[in-house]
């Protein structure tokens, strides 16, 4: 991540290994399984390997995907060792994960392409997209970015106080309305007083809706149009959260988002605690989008931009020198 002048920070790794502790013991003691008594990848022990990943939440299509560039591997080597296998997968899987857009700044230090930044959050009831929105003002604030918070999730009655309790937190300015009041209204005045007081970075928080409720869903529409007319381009971010302990549920949640908005990015809340992590590789290829954010515990520094080579070294350790 040198583009933007970035360094890892070392506590974010230990953070990222802690959140992906259970995904990793999981994945690993099913690969010592799979491969035990063995010293070669053979047929058997891709068959092994396809079960082991679909049991650890990659996605059947990614799963099949990463057998096959395996099995190409196999044929063109004629001789894999069991011990090669860890270091394969983790070639293969950093390979399908997606990278950012330049234009959709991953680092929270990084120029914005033009301001007000807006960044609209979609998703589900309690994935945590109240939660991840204090965290990503709190560390927009930190890198020096102003930034104001959108409370149009109008819906339930304690969303504003809560969004409120994070503004709080993060020490950033909030627009909020009464109970029931128009998210789309609530979103409109948030631009305009964006525009009119010159921040950088406006977070949208919406209400958290049903993929199947066609009403909400042309409710967001509606907001996103509202927010064109006030500010050209905007929302020029729209972050799907997901749970990523819920699994292939997760999955069928991004489809049914992705087919109604215009998702440009996806957060995995709740890496920690799960061993449903598996979920970060299959859901970004399976949806062509990146993941941009993940979130690894409950408290105000716990979401991380995602970066694919600290990923595959939490989940599989860092490569031998
Ligand atoms: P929303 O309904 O989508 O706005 O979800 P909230 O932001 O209200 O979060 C729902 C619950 O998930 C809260 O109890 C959060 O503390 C929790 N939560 C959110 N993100 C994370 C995370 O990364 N890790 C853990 N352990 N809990 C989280
Ligand atoms: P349409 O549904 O695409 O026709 O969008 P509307 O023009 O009806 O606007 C959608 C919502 O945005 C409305 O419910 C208004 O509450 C809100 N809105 C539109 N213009 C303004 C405005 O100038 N000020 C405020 N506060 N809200 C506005
Ligand atoms: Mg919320």
């Amino acid at each position: 991540m040198a583009l933007f002048g970035f360094k890892r920070k070392k506590e974010d790794q230990t953070d990222l290994e802690a959140g992906l502790e259970k995904t990793r013991t999981g994945l690993f003691d099913k690969l010592k399984t799979a491969v035990a008594g063995k010293d070669t990848v053979d047929d058997e022990v891709l068959d092994d390997l396809e079960e082991v990943l679909v049991t650890s939440d990659v996605g059947v299509n990614t799963t099949i995907e990463i057998i096959k560039r395996i099995e190409a591997r196999v044929a063109r080597d004629k001789y894999v060792s069991t011990r090669d296998l860890q270091e394969l997968m983790r070639g293969e899987i950093a390979d399908l994960l997606l990278s950012n857009a330049p234009d959709r700044p991953a680092d929270f230090g990084a120029p914005l392409p033009s301001t007000p930044h807006v960044v609209m959050v979609v998703g589900v009831n309690g994935v945590g997209k109240t939660t991840s929105i204090g965290k990503i003002a709190h560390h927009y604030k930190q890198a020096g970015k102003s930034v104001l918070l959108g409370a149009a999730d109008t819906f339930r009655a304690a969303a504003t106080e809560q969004l409120d309790v994070w503004a709080g937190r993060a020490d950033v300015e909030i627009v909020k309305q009464y109970q029931g009041a128009d998210p789309a209204a609530v979103a409109f005045d948030t631009l305009a007083a964006a525009k009119a007081r010159g921040f950088e970075v406006v977070l949208i928080d919406t209400a958290g809706r049903l993929h199947n409720q066609v009403g909400l869903m042309d409710e967001l529409s509606k907001v996103r149009r509202v927010m064109d007319r006030q500010v050209d381009g905007a929302p020029h971010e729209v972050l799907l959260v997901l749970d990523a302990s819920t699994g292939q549920n997760a999955m069928r949640q991004a489809q049914a988002f992705t087919e109604a908005v215009d998702v440009t990015g996806l957060v995995l809340t709740k890496l920690d605690g799960t061993a449903k992590g598996g979920i970060v590789i299959g859901i970004s290829n399976e949806l062509q989008i990146p993941v941009k954010y993940i979130g690894v515990g409950e408290g105000i520094e716990h979401l991380q931009v995602f970066d694919r080579a600290s990923f595959v070294d939490a989940l599989f350790g860092t490569p031998a020198a």
